[in-house]
């Protein structure tokens, strides 16, 4: 369990300890990075505005004539001068390799270099190698500060012209460094090649020899050809440093940095310290903004979107807030757009209210127009349908006696010699007769009934009376295979006083009555009544033909008749309307049961009193 813990314990330091490594040396390295593209920046500058002079075609033609053009020489000087105004270097040189004259800004002719003299050492030393560039740093009498001169070849580099370039204060290096030292008791340099600091913000190093300073070891590290280098716990100046150096670009220059120990770790110290404190402000205005940004922008969406929710399911009673609306912004333009659709939504819905209402009333009085239409259309096809039936029926029924009349009137008229046959024909005349007046008569007692002129005469008479009166005149002539049985009589029922119009009640019992006989072949009729609380029901049944559904619904009609393909009914299809008629002038009213080829029972209920 120990050993694990160790384990564990030895794995998480190695681990701290690698990620810190890595961030101390980041650390070392970009402070130099830093450091090293100002120099980089500064240099380049001066550097391409050295070639640019070294390359002038005039400073070329000038160097490389024997015998040069004044105007020629007047050009090339001109940009020298043009350069050190515009851009502001405190001076630019042109060095003739031919005649050793050395030209400077403002047309001035300063010296002719020689070989012999120490100060122009670093001329014959730029010929001598074919490099296009080179720097050197050297004390400016004229100026009397301390110069980086950018030297470049002009001409050929293997037969130079001369040499020309601009020169760069050092002060303006030494700025730098005190812009870009991490710590007091940091030191960068600037160092050549072999090892000797150039430039340094502590005048006392300069020139100095890293030799001087640190051991073999770490001298060559520095001069190592790598890009960048860092040397841990160097001992310097009698304490322990950290060191980096790294190459000025593509020159021959590096820069170092050597810091010491403690002061990087409390920068990193501070570093994470800030980092802390800014992620906790970052945080923290994150999220005032966002709650800022909720309070302006979020919400005014939400209440927005729940808004076009609800006019989407034609909710239209909520309202844009004012304080929306009277907002400058975008959500002020969309508040408007909604406070306005929502108005002209609300305005089309009202009149598409409106509009619907009207149909609703249009479609009213149509559906009482239809309906009146229907009954229009009904009765018309009730009186086609009657006046149809009519002229079929009695044209048939008045025609056949009419015949029948005037046939036997003429035969009367022949055989009056034979008095027997003549007797026959005077009876058909009567029957036929008869029939017609029958017929006559109904058709006369319906237009009454319809146009109102039947008024019922009520009286108090006996029921069993009524029944057996009627009963008795068909005891008389009725077929011999039909018995027609007065129930009340068979049963000995209680008699019953009526109140009503004696006459009709007579006159459908005996309609029902001789409508049975017609209807039955062989079998019985039954007339009966009976009492509810307040009615009295006649019915009169019989086992004849019966009549089915379809034509039960039909047969109080007038005109109506059933088909039976037979030859019974001589009748013109009134008597059942007529008796319905009167059943509803007595107030009462009219039905049937009946079963086709069994027989059917008549009913007619009128009250006991009106
Ligand atoms: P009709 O004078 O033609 O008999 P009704 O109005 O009295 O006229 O009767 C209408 C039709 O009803 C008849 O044509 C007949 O077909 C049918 N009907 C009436 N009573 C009976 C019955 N008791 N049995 C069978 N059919 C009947």
């Amino acid at each position: 369990m120990l050993s694990v813990l160790i384990m564990g314990w030895v794995h998480y330091y190695s681990v701290s300890q690698s990620i810190m490594q890595d961030v101390y040396n980041k650390q070392l390295i970009n402070n130099l990075r830093a450091h090293q593209s100002d120099i980089l920046v500064i240099l380049e500058k001066a550097l391409e505005t050295s070639i640019s002079l070294a390359d002038d075609p005039a400073l070329i033609d000038w160097f490389g004539s024997d015998n040069p053009d004044p105007k020629v020489k007047d050009i090339a000087l001109r940009k020298m001068d043009y350069l050190h105004h515009t851009l502001g270097y405190p001076t630019i040189f042109a060095v003739s390799t031919k005649t050793k004259e050395y030209w400077h800004e403002n047309f001035h002719l300063l010296d002719i270099v020689s070989i012999d003299d120490p100060d122009d050492k670093w001329f014959f030393e730029t010929i001598k190698y074919p490099r296009k560039s080179t720097l050197n740093f050297d004390y400016n009498n004229v100026l009397k500060k301390s110069m980086l001169f950018i030297n470049v070849l002009v001409g050929n580099e293997y037969d130079p012209l001369g040499v020309a370039g601009v020169g760069v204060k050092s002060s303006v290096f030494i700025e730098k460094f005190r812009e870009n030292k991490p710590s007091e008791n940091a030191h960068l340099w600037l160092i050549n090649k072999d090892g000797n600091i150039l430039l340094a913000e502590n005048a006392e190093d300069i020139n100095q020899s890293l030799d001087v300073l640190f051991n073999e070891e770490v001298v060559s590290a520095i001069l190592s050809d790598s890009d960048e280098k860092i040397i841990r716990a160097v001992d310097f100046r009698k304490g322990k440093f950290e060191l980096a150096s790294m190459n000025v670009g593509v020159t021959d220059y590096k820069v170092v940095m050597v810091i010491p120990k403690d002061d990087l770790l409390s920068i990193l110290d501070s570093i994470s310290y800030n980092t802390i404190w800014s992620t906790i402000i970052t945080l923290l205005l994150t999220l005032v903004i966002s709650s800022i940004l909720a309070k302006s922008i979020t919400r005014p969406i939400v209440q927005l979107t729940r808004l076009s929710n609800k006019i989407a399911h034609a909710k239209l009673d909520i309202k844009v807030e004012e304080r929306l609306i009277d907002r400058d912004d975008e959500i002020g333009q969309l508040a408007k757009g909604f406070d306005s659709m929502q108005k002209q939504l609300s305005l089309v819905i009202e009149r598409l209210n409106a509009a619907n209402a009207d149909l609703e009333k249009e479609k009213k009085q149509l559906k009482a127009i239809n309906i009146e239409l229907n009954e229009t259309i009904i009765k018309a096809s009730e009186s086609e349908r009657l006046t149809k039936a009519f002229m079929a029926n009695i044209s048939h029924e008045i025609r056949t006696p009419m015949n029948s009349i005037l046939g036997f009137a003429q035969l009367i008229d022949e055989e009056i010699k034979n008095e027997s046959v003549l007797k026959n024909y005077a009876n058909i005349i009567v029957n036929s007769g008869n029939h017609l007046l029958a017929i006559l008569n109904n058709i006369i007692e319906v237009a009454k009934m319809d146009s109102g002129m039947v008024k019922p005469e009520f009286v108090s008479f006996s029921a069993k009376q009524v029944v057996n009166d009627t009963i008795r005149l068909f005891e008389y002539g009725i077929k011999q295979n039909v018995k027609l049985i007065n129930q009340s009589e068979e049963q000995d029922s209680d008699d019953v006083q009526v109140y009503s119009d004696l006459m009709l009640v007579k006159r459908v019992l005996n309609n029902f009555i001789s409508n049975a006989i017609k209807y039955t072949k062989n079998g019985e009729v039954r007339v009966a009544y009976e009492l509810s609380a307040t009615h009295i029901i006649f019915s009169v049944a019989d086992t004849g033909i019966g009549i089915n559904e379809n034509d039960q619904l039909s047969i109080f009609k007038p005109f109506w008749q059933v088909d039976h393909n037979t030859s019974i009914n001589d009748g013109a299809g009134l008597g059942l309307a007529i008796s319905k008629k009167v059943v509803e002038i007595l107030h009462g009213h009219i039905w049937l049961e009946s079963k086709f080829n069994e027989g059917s029972v008549f009913y007619f209920s009128i009250p006991l009193n009106q």
